[in-house]
């Protein structure tokens, strides 16, 4: 008997945030090789982000006392096409990331887990955020249809980004 309920599920969900590090990670790979280094910077910092994702999960299940099963985490692609769809694509996988998120929490509420369902308040209100984020930046993109001056310019404002 586990130690609580959501303890598989919340195992499960530290390898969909680690999947989601390793695919901004391969997204600034792809980057690198287009020459559009800000996207890249920004990326690796979300890679950075996600791994803080799994790590709060990880903390979370071991305070409960329950025990930590890491999964297999699947190799992402290495292709994006350019920046635009591969912003659209980031925008579809934090949509269903959001989705997944909102199971959880819906589930630990239905369960009772008040302590888990503060827990993943958190990653909750965070999804709101991160879909913003993206959104504004897919907005630029949509505007400027992929014209490459436009993009060394929104390229360079994302190579400033600090956290
Ligand atoms: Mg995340």
């Amino acid at each position: 008997m586990s130690a609580f309920k959501m303890e598989k599920a919340l195992n499960d969900h530290i390898a969909e945030e680690i999947y989601s590090g390793y695919l901004y990670l391969a997204m600034a790979a792809f980057c690198y090789e287009k020459g559009l280094n800000g996207f890249a910077h920004w990326m690796k910092l979300q890679s950075k982000e996600e791994w803080g994702h799994a790590m709060k999960i990880y903390d979370f299940i071991v305070q409960r006392g329950g025990r930590v099963q890491l999964k297999e985490i699947k190799k992402p692609p290495a292709d994006f096409g350019s920046a635009h769809p591969m912003m659209k694509q980031v925008l579809a996988h934090e949509q269903k990331v959001s989705a997944a998120l909102n199971k959880l929490y819906e589930e630990a509420g239905r369960l009772k887990d008040n302590a888990t369902q503060v827990m993943l308040q958190w990653f909750v209100g965070e999804q709101v955020e991160e879909e913003a984020q993206v959104n504004d930046i897919l907005v630029q993109l949509q505007f400027i249809s992929d014209k490459s001056s436009a993009i060394f310019f929104i390229d360079r404002h994302l190579g400033k980004r600090e956290g």
